[in-house]
């Protein structure tokens, strides 16, 4: 699968879920670089304008089974870094405008 065709059915996937996170392609900057990985990132914003990133990791030597097995939590893990953004409250959300960076459930 190509990693285009892994992006389109992570937004699939969300689409069916209260989500309203945003797809962010050709997203540039590669935080948790692993080599093998493909990286995903989703951005999702508050009504304090404050937007986090969201990424997701998909391994480059799964096939195509395997990626469609592990869809349910790839979308899974990125709906609850979604969720701990909309826990905190907008003042936190300012200290993120300011560079704070939220854990990240990934790991
Ligand atoms: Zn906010």
């Amino acid at each position: 699968m190509k990693k285009e065709d892994i992006q389109n059915l992570i937004t699939d996937h969300l689409n069916d879920t209260e989500s309203v996170m945003r797809p962010l392609s050709g997203f540039k900057i590669n935080f948790s670089s692993n080599k093998g990985f493909h990286n995903f990132f989703f951005a999702v914003s508050c009504t304090c304008g404050t937007s986090a990133l969201l990424s997701v990791e998909v391994s480059e030597n799964k096939s195509d089974n395997e990626i469609e097995t592990a869809m349910t939590s790839i979308v899974e893990r990125l709906i609850m870094q979604e969720k701990s953004f909309r826990r905190m409250d907008c003042k936190t959300h300012e200290y993120m405008n300011k560079g704070f960076l939220p854990e990240n459930h990934d790991k």
